[in-house]
């Protein structure tokens, strides 16, 4: 049975990939950031994932710092056997202008969703290297492809995700092993639920589908770049936003 790691999986988008990958057969490894609500929640998502009948585990470990990330990694190798596929989720904002953002808002941001993907990909690859396979598919955003205004760390670091997805690929291609980024838009979680309805509705105004996104059209496409069926795509950056941008 192959196995999935999900980073930031107790909720939103990586819940949705969690449950959609243990219905595609995968073992599931459900990472959450170490506090008590999130291990309850991370708890419930893995219970969802045995009831598809496929094993489940959760895993406490914060993904901006690097010895938690390697412990995690080598944790659901030894509990599941091997480390098939990865998929770096995680991650969070801290929105407003550049000339007002301060310096621990940009250096949280760009440590969380930047910086975790290099302190995950680094283990994981060592594994798969040894299995001579494996996938890995990083979550980026529209905001990395296009800018948005008040969110330089975001769009900062979701660009630079792109690039470390190309690196990466280009790294390991040669080892069987697949990176690839998918770029959300606007994707109903509570991650976007803070925004306000004057936001949501200038962006709304540019989506060629008229509608805001669903977190199953992100975990379908992921489910596609991890499966054999993508077999040929590595480094690649796949939009999913109903259209914003053309
Ligand atoms: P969310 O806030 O609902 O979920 C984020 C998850 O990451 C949570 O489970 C949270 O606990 C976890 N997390 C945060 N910091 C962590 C840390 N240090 N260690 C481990 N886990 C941590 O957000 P979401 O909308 O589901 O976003 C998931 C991913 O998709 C993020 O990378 C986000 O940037 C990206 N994204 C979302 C949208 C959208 O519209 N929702 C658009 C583009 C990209």
């Amino acid at each position: 049975m192959a196995t999935a790691l999900i980073t930031g999986a107790s909720q939103g988008i990586g819940e949705c990939i969690a449950k959609r990958l243990a219905k595609d057969g995968f073992d599931i490894a459900v990472n959450h950031y170490p506090s008590d609500g999130d291990k309850a929640k991370a708890e419930a998502v893995a219970e969802a994932c045995r009831a598809l009948g496929v094993k489940a585990e959760i895993f406490a470990a914060d993904v901006s710092k690097f010895d938690q990330c390697a412990d995690m990694v080598k944790e659901v190798k030894d509990t599941f056997g091997s480390l098939d596929a990865l998929v770096n989720n995680a991650g969070i904002t801290k929105d407003t202008l550049l000339t007002l953002m301060s310096e621990e808002q940009y250096d949280q941001v760009i440590a969380v969703n930047q910086k975790s993907v290099f302190n995950m990909m680094k283990p994981a690859i060592k594994v798969m290297m040894k299995q001579k396979h494996g996938a890995i598919v990083n979550m980026a955003s529209v905001a990395g492809l296009y800018g948005n205004p008040g969110q330089i760390n975001y769009a900062a670091s979701k660009a630079a995700i792109i690039g470390m997805t190309m690196t990466a690929a280009k790294e390991v291609g040669a080892r069987n092993i697949r990176v690839n980024a998918v770029a959300p838009g606007l994707i109903k979680t509570p991650m976007t639920d803070v925004l306000t309805d004057e936001q949501k509705s200038k962006i709304f105004e540019r989506i060629a589908l008229k509608r805001f996104g669903e977190v199953e059209e992100i975990a379908s496409v992921v489910a596609f770049l991890l499966s054999d069926s993508a077999s040929y795509i590595t480094g690649q950056t796949i939009e999913i936003s109903g259209g914003l941008e053309m």
